[in-house]
Order: C-alpha cells, then structure tokens, then sequence
C-alpha cells in the first residue's frame, strides 16, 4: 500500500520516525506522500524524503494562511521549479493547498484561498504534477474554484474525502482521485463510507493523515496516528466496499503509483 497524506516530517515523530517507518513495512506500507504546511518548514518536509520510499510535495495549507502573507507565498511557490529540479523523483506533487471556511476567514477570506489555489495550480501544471488538496466544510467553494481553473488529467487528489457521495462524480470528472483517512473506521462512519463506495475503483486512494485522525482500532491508549495505521483504514474501506482487502491495498497501490508517477 502507499500512504498517499501522512504529515511524516511532523515533530511528533522527530523521537522514533524509523521505528515508524519500520511498522509502516511490516504493515505493507511500500512508501508515504508527505504534504507541505508552509514555506518557512519545507525543509524540514523535503528533509524526510527517502528515495523510492518517502515523498514530499510543496505548497500552503489552507490552515496556515492566516499567518503567511500572498507576497512570501509567491516567493516561495517562485521557488518550487527549482526545489523540485534539484530533487529529481523526490517532490511528487503540489500541496497541500486548498478550501477550508472552518479557519480565520478574516485573514484567509474564500476569495484569498481562491486565489492562493490558482497560483499553486499554475505550478502545478507547468510541472506536470499533481495536486494534493484540501477540502473542509467548503465544498461548494471548492468545486467552483475547480471548475474555474484549467487542470491537466489526472489532476490530483481531495485528501481526506469528507464530502458527500453525490459530489464524488464531480470531482472524478474534474480529473481527481479521492482518498480516504481514519474517518472510515469510525463506528459512526455513514458518510465516508457511502463516500468511499461511491468513489471508481481506479481513482481510490488510502491515506493515514497522520499523526492526526488516529483509526478506531489503534493499540490502546495510542492517539498519535502513524502510516503501520494504514492496515485498519484499508479495512474499513474494503468492506465498506464488499471487497477482498489484498485486492483492495493492491489496486489503491497501482492508483497511487500512477497518479504520483511513482
Ligand atoms: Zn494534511
């Protein structure tokens, strides 16, 4: 399997991260996507990559708009082309970036996050990668901005899907994957579960988000998520789908390989 969103530069893993690299294999985890926070940390995020294992992608998470100014975030999207050159095979995609209204939306207005998508998108498209977005609680902002920039197929991928199932074609025809974190394994879990039954087999993807969103079913008394977490959120989402999980980690893995170019 690929953890395609696992925030693995993350301090919380600064004391143990090989360890946790090491129950990430023994679990099947061939390799994790690690999304950028902000500028003044992309060291630190490309700084954990490992080749062919670990990968980073670079971009302003909706979350830390409110303290980065749109002048230092096109200094450093100005950057990117560079950083990636540089690290050929390493940075894989463009993110996180994206649509949240459950921020500061004085300081990081709808508008603002538009706009701040658009420029990562150019980057995007003039790298040819893919993109690694966001949505909380803005859906509808979302799909407009979507549909108002022009994407390459495959575009990319909505982390940590927690829209409804009838918006998924939407976003299958915009070009982008949609991947499934802990939410699945809740006992609760109606809505990302109709969600992940209704996403193509071929634009399925599995994710940990951690060390956030720790799975019910984590060793007792754990609440820091790792990518070896991966095992439990693959499971929800097989038999959430009525499907055989070898098969299921399987055809995720292809899914991830092919939209990161791994
Ligand atoms: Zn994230």
């Amino acid at each position: 399997m690929i953890d395609t969103h696992a925030h693995f530069d993350d301090e919380s893993f600064d004391s143990d991260r090989e360890s946790c690299w090491e129950r990430a294999l023994r679990e099947g985890v061939r390799a994790l996507v690690v999304p950028a926070i902000s500028p003044d940390r992309w060291q630190r995020t490309l700084s954990v990559a490992r080749e062919g294992a670990v990968f980073a992608a670079l971009g302003v998470h909706p979350q830390a708009l409110p303290a980065v100014s749109d002048e230092a975030i096109r200094a450093a999207l100005d950057d990117v082309p560079s950083l990636v050159r540089e690290r050929p095979k390493r940075v894989v995609a463009i993110g996180e970036v994206g649509f949240d209204h459950t921020i500061d939306l004085e300081r990081a207005s709808p508008a603002r996050q538009a706009a701040v998508f658009a420029w990562h998108a150019e980057v995007a498209v003039a790298l040819g990668l893919p993109l690694i977005v966001h949505v909380l609680r803005a859906h509808d902002a979302a799909l407009e901005a979507l549909e108002r920039v022009r994407l390459p197929r495959p575009a990319g991928v909505i982390h940590s899907y927690s829209g409804s199932a009838e918006l998924v074609p939407r976003y299958e025809r915009l070009g982008f994957y949609l991947s499934f974190a802990g939410a699945v394994t809740r006992r609760t879990a109606k809505r990302p579960l109709a969600a992940a039954r209704a996403v193509s087999s071929d634009k399925l993807l599995l994710e940990t988000d951690a060390p956030d969103q720790c799975p019910t079913g984590a060793p007792e008394g754990v609440t820091r998520c790792e990518p070896a977490m991966l095992s439990l959120i693959a499971r929800a989402v097989a038999t959430a789908r009525g499907e055989d999980e070898a098969a299921l980690r399987e055809r995720t893995e292809q899914n991830a390989r092919r939209l990161f170019a791994l």
